[in-house]
């Protein structure tokens, strides 16, 4: 907290030049800084440090009160949990595992947050986990696993259709992994996700990215309103004033595009907006649950999954790195429901289910409780992308640079053949990948 304290009053500071008139600043230079980026996550950061490797002058411009985007490690139940991204996926090619080593920051293998399961529906436990749920799951994941290039343009539900039984796990699939419902999700563009070993940063992934981007020149508090590209360079407007610089990378989630976050001039091309209409958005949404120490006989870690109805499930993810908190996990329109209650609501909500597994004994034990639900952040506006069935090629429209000048990166184009989109891995790899091209500019 004092970080960003301390953070916030010196870009404060900073700050000021956005306000000065423009005719003013131009009289010094051109152009205020080489490039401009939009948004302080893993892309925005990633980009700032290859630009400044490439000797070039550039500012973050964030719309938040602090750095990290969708990784944030949130302390304020007296523990840390990563509310946003929590695994280092693909370790074997992610930035962010050199990242760690570089800062010194410890990683470990992500087994060592993965203990036993105990499978409950509505409350009453169940056997699932070792009867036919389980063999419909694994029947999925065996499909998936060996999915490569010649999976058709559908929908998760309609790739894996011919599997009875069995494909009614892919519902549960797609919400907690995929943060959203099958029928929504392309499975070409699943298919092409890496995978490979995962670590955890027990210090927090939100942490890591934030002691990345220490001594960047990032302006808090500043969303960007409009950008014109119809000019010499690029015009960011932000409610401080108007900033010029010759190229600019936009990492703001696909989220905030969909929603007309950004307005532009002129408007995108058709290629770039059909880019943008062809990702959808997941939901999956965190509530961290703090407790006063009394474990209820469950082991650091377990994992306890809960259904509640064909579309409705929550992962209670419990004590792990051996902390005194319970993360929920939820996902699709279970989740969009949920945290459309609002944080008061949605918390009693998942504290009394929780309550119907381990009994009175956890609400007695309950110290208090965070929500984050992602896809009502209107700096996110979701959890993270993926392309709508028949739309696998909207990955590859939006990536594409705006005049020559205007580059999107993030999660949504992250990783070459988009192998690692949706991650913050993913996303550091698009931000180098923009960085090096608008040093070009
Ligand atoms: C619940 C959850 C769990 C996840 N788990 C994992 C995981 O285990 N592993 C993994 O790799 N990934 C995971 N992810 C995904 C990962 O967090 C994201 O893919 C990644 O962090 C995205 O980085 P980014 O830089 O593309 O976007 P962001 O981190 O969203 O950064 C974009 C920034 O732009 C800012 N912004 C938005 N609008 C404006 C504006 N108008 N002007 C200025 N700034 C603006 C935002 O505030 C934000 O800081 C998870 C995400 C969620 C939500």
């Amino acid at each position: 907290m004092t970080k960003l304290v301390s953070r916030r009053s010196v870009f404060g500071v900073m700050g000021a030049s956005l306000a000065l008139p423009h005719a003013l600043r131009a009289q010094t230079a051109a152009f205020d800084f080489d490039v401009a980026i939009v948004g302080a996550g893993a892309a925005g950061v990633t980009a700032a440090r290859a630009l400044q490797k490439l000797g070039k002058s550039f500012v973050i411009l964030e719309a938040r009160d602090r750095i990290g985007g969708r990784t944030f490690t949130d302390t304020s139940l007296g523990a840390p949990f990563d509310a946003g991204a929590l695994y280092i996926h693909w370790a074997e090619r992610n930035p962010w595992r050199d990242i760690a080593d570089a800062l010194k920051v410890p990683t470990i293998d992500s087994s060592a947050i993965r203990g036993g399961s105990r499978f409950f529906d509505n409350g009453a436990q169940s056997e699932r986990g070792g009867g036919r749920g389980r063999g419909g799951f694994q029947e999925i994941m065996k499909l998936f696993d060996t999915d490569e290039g010649d999976v058709p343009d559908v929908s998760l539900v309609q790739r894996v259709a011919h599997l009875g039984d069995g494909a009614q796990s892919v519902s549960g699939i797609a919400r907690m992994a995929l943060g959203d419902e099958p029928e929504n999700i392309s499975a070409l563009d699943y298919a092409r996700l890496w995978s490979g070993d995962d670590l955890v940063v027990p210090s927090g992934y939100g942490d890591l990215v934030g002691l990345y981007a220490r001594g960047l020149d990032i302006r808090l508090s500043t969303p960007v309103t409009a950008i014109d590209t119809s000019g010499a360079g690029v015009a960011l407007d932000t409610p401080g004033g108007r900033l010029r610089t010759r190229a600019a990378i936009l990492t703001v989630p696909v989220g905030v595009l969909k929603a007309g976050g950004v307005r532009f001039t002129p408007e995108l091309p058709v290629s770039t907006q059909e880019g943008i209409n062809g990702l959808g958005m997941g939901a999956l949404s965190k509530i961290g649950l703090r407790f006063d120490g009394n474990r209820f006989g469950l082991k650091a870690p377990t994992d306890v999954w809960e259904r509640l109805g064909p579309r409705a499930s929550i992962n209670f993810d419990c004590w792990s790195f051996d902390r005194d908190i319970v993360v929920a996990y939820f996902g699709g329109d279970h989740a969009r429901d949920v945290v459309g209650r609002g944080s008061k609501e949605a918390v009693a909500y998942v504290l009394d289910e929780f309550v119907k597994i381990i009994g009175p004994e956890a609400r007695k034990s309950f110290v208090g409780a965070v929500m984050h639900g992602w896809s009502v952040d209107p700096w996110s506006m979701g959890c993270y992308s993926h392309a709508l069935p028949g739309h696998a090629d909207a990955r590859a429209k939006l990536k594409q640079p705006v005049a020559e000048r205007l580059f999107f990166a993030g999660e949504a184009t992250g990783g070459e053949g988009f192998g690692g989109a949706m991650t913050a891995g993913g996303a550091a790899l698009a931000g180098q990948e923009a960085a090096m091209a608008a040093a070009k500019v």
